[in-house]
């Protein structure tokens, strides 16, 4: 190439990156110790409720204080409030009024996972069950024969509520869902993946050994799992009716590959953007220009919808208070902000190129990726961020030295997914969808890249920090 063509290409050509070559010592330092933190997050908190709950002792401890009605704030005040133990918001206020907008970043705690049925506990040839009912778009098939942990809660009549682990110790036992035997699993083998485990065959095994006493009594393996979890938390079956019990899988956050590059986890989707967001709120050294909101929601995975998802009141509330302590009317507070939809991405899988198109795929190392629409079908369920608003935060990343990439999810026709993007759009807010890419989304056992969990930190601190 001659060298008057080596400086036009270099000029007018788009070259994509490895971020390795973009990142010097000191970043790599920082992002190792990020994603140290990160990965303790991920094992204290492997349900909504234990991610809120650590969110809100992570609040406390960089000096956020639960919002109280009607209370003043002024410039550096830190405030959140969880909403019903799942979805927690925060705010750092800004310098500016509110009647400037916000500065928002929104992610989902909710993960795919199975959930216990209201009647879960039954025996089947002197073997001890619970019924599941799956929660989120996960492939079924993935969930049988890895071992589970059990988390959640168990409300009782009188106001108590129980809260159950089981699995978190090394010590405890798990539980699991078996599967066919190769030798018997002909007929099964020739279905399609997404026939062949059936919603109710996702069936934990709990136990084997029968209730000592009468042989001919029935139902003695059952009688016997349920005596345990008397002694151990004192309910009785009848209680499972107001429970939220989910099984998850029972890993622990653990570095990837021989480079320790990458890191492999249950529910990165989202918590590798919620942590993100969260962070880079609670590590804000000084006041912000804008006001700082932090929202991490519940029930992204089955819609939104509800009193703890993206769609539900509760934000308007919150930042209608907000507001109120400025005298300012919430609709020109959101009319002027901007909101980050944090929520992973599908990281190009070369094991499964088919499915995607190489000029528009997010890879893993290139840092976050920006989606300028989401949706299925043509867009459908995509608040299709505007030209200006890319321009925004294409800006606003390279001003601060942010390592971004742009991509789609897949190929055109290949599918789709949404994210709560539309919902704070609808709101009148201005919403551009970003987030980590991930390896075998929605797996019981996902992968991210180290560099890009950090770029999504330093994504969402720039978002924070913004001025305009
Ligand atoms: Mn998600
Ligand atoms: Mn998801």
């Amino acid at each position: 190439m001659s060298e008057e063509n080596k400086a036009l290409k270099e000029k007018l050509l788009s070259r994509r990156r490895n971020g390795y070559d973009r990142m010097d010592e000191a970043g790599r330092a920082a992002m190792e110790a990020y994603c140290a933190d990160y990965k303790r997050f991920l094992d204290a908190g492997k349900t909504e409720r234990e991610c809120a709950a650590e969110a809100v002792r992570l609040a406390e401890a960089a000096g956020y204080r639960a919002y109280r009605r009607g209370q003043a704030l002024t410039a550096g005040d830190k405030v959140y409030v969880c909403n019903r133990d799942k979805s927690v918001l925060l705010a750092h206020i800004g310098e500016q009024s509110l009647a400037q907008g916000v500065q928002i970043a929104a992610a989902h705690m909710d993960s795919p996972r199975l959930d216990l049925k209201p009647n879960p506990l039954y025996e089947d040839t002197e073997l001890a069950y619970f019924k599941t009912h799956y929660y989120g778009g996960l492939r079924k098939y993935q969930w049988v024969t890895v071992p589970l942990e059990l988390r959640g809660v168990v409300a009782l009549r009188d106001g108590t509520v129980v809260q159950v682990k089981i699995g978190a110790d090394p010590e405890d036992p798990r539980l699991v869902i078996t599967d066919l035997l190769p030798h018997l699993g002909a007929e099964q083998s020739k279905k399609p993946l997404a026939q062949a485990i059936p919603g109710e065959t996702l069936n934990l095994l709990l136990g084997s050994r029968p209730i000592s006493g009468d042989e001919e009594d029935t139902n003695r393996v059952k009688l016997a799992v349920m005596q345990l979890l008397n002694e151990k938390y004192g309910i009785t079956e009848d209680d499972f009716t107001s429970a939220e019990l989910e099984a998850v899988p029972a890993v622990c956050a653990c570095d990837i590959g021989l480079d320790r590059s990458m890191i492999g986890a249950y529910g990165h989707d989202d918590r590798v953007c919620g942590y993100a967001a969260l962070r880079a709120l609670l590590d804000l050294d000084k006041t912000p220009v804008r006001t700082a909101v932090c929202v991490l929601a519940d029930k992204e995975e089955v819609g939104s919808d509800g009193v703890t998802g993206m769609q539900s009141a509760a934000f308007d509330t919150f930042l209608e208070d907000l507001c109120e302590s400025q005298g300012v009317p919430v609709r020109a507070c959101l009319e002027k902000s901007f909101c980050l939809s944090a929520d992973v991405t599908a990281a190009y899988d070369p094991n499964f190129s088919d499915v995607y198109e190489k000029r528009n795929s997010a890879y893993l190392n290139y840092g976050i990726g920006l989606c300028k629409y989401t949706g299925a079908r043509g867009k459908s369920g995509s608040s299709d961020a505007s030209a200006e608003t890319v321009a925004y935060v294409r800006e606003l990343f390279d001003r601060e030295g942010v390592i971004w990439q742009i991509a789609e999810l897949g190929k055109v026709d290949a599918g789709g997914g949404g994210t709560v993007a539309m919902y704070m759009a609808n709101r009148n807010i201005t919403t551009l969808d970003a987030g980590v890419p991930v390896l075998a989304m929605h797996a019981p056992f996902e992968v991210v890249s180290k560099l890009d969990c950090y770029e999504t930190y330093k994504g969402m601190r720039a978002v924070y920090r913004a001025e305009k």
